[in-house]
């Protein structure tokens, strides 16, 4: 069985003034977190959705879910105070219901443009080896600065990617790692790939998109409908 876990359990601080989180802004006439739901609903091998939400948001996504026709939401389930938190709460709710060979595809609530192929990928490398991440090679010369006043090493850029989302696991695999670092305090993970990786499982890469990118700030909104408009453009 291949899961979705969706995550819309952050308060999107970094958009500015908006009395909505990020996820739940309406683009041409549906919230965010429907578009992106829609390219997981519509994907033939993902069985079921769990969504991790705001729980002051969790009404109007029943309600969003209806209206918009999407099948395939079995759980939703409490964000946590940290995106590492909502992804844990996410894997406890579904364990006895699932095997620890199933798939759980962990998808950022604000990544409306992930493609078929990158699912499709994802699914396929999770499977062969345990743990997929999406990845873009850097094309910018990343900086590193300890104290945001000046550099401090700058990396080779041919050994650099960027992380997107999703990053796929077999369900035993993920498990473990969420259950190591809860052990070792760890708390505010920025990704799932890290924590994995401090179990010693290797994970490996599927090429992501630059389109795949995720809404942060109010800019990327503007960048996003430009894109939906387009593409339906193209398309008549
Ligand atoms: O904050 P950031 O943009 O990295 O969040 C990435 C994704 O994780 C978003 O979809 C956000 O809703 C989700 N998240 C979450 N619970 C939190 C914080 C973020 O599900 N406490």
């Amino acid at each position: 069985m291949n899961i979705a876990l969706i995550l819309a359990g952050g308060k999107g601080s970094r958009m500015g003034n908006t009395d909505q989180p990020k996820q739940f802004i309406d683009i041409y006439g549906k919230p965010l977190i429907i578009h992106t739901l829609e390219c997981f609903d519509r994907h033939r091998e993902i069985d079921y959705i769990i969504v991790a939400c705001l729980k002051e948001w969790q009404e109007d996504l029943k309600i969003w879910i209806r209206k918009y026709d999407i099948n395939k939401v079995k759980w939703i389930v409490d964000g946590g105070e940290a995106r590492q938190e909502s992804v844990y709460n996410g894997l406890k709710l579904i364990e006895k219901e699932i095997e620890s060979e199933d798939i759980i595809v962990i998808h950022d609530s604000a990544r409306p443009l992930v493609s078929h192929r990158i699912i499709s990928e994802n699914i396929d490398v999770a499977k062969r080896y345990g743990a997929a991440d999406t990845v873009i090679p850097a094309t910018d010369t990343i900086i590193k600065s300890e104290d945001t006043k000046v550099i401090h090493s700058v990396p080779k850029r041919n050994e650099l990617y960027l992380g997107q989302t999703p990053q796929s696991f077999r369900f035993s695999i993920i498990k473990e790692a969420h259950e190591y670092s809860k052990q070792k305090d760890i708390k505010e993970a920025t990704d799932d790939c890290q924590l994995v990786l401090k179990t010693g499982h290797p994970v490996h890469m599927v090429n992501g998109d630059s389109l795949n990118f995720k809404i942060t700030k109010a800019e990327d909104l503007l960048l996003l409908k430009s894109v939906i408009k387009i593409g339906k453009l193209e398309m008549v």
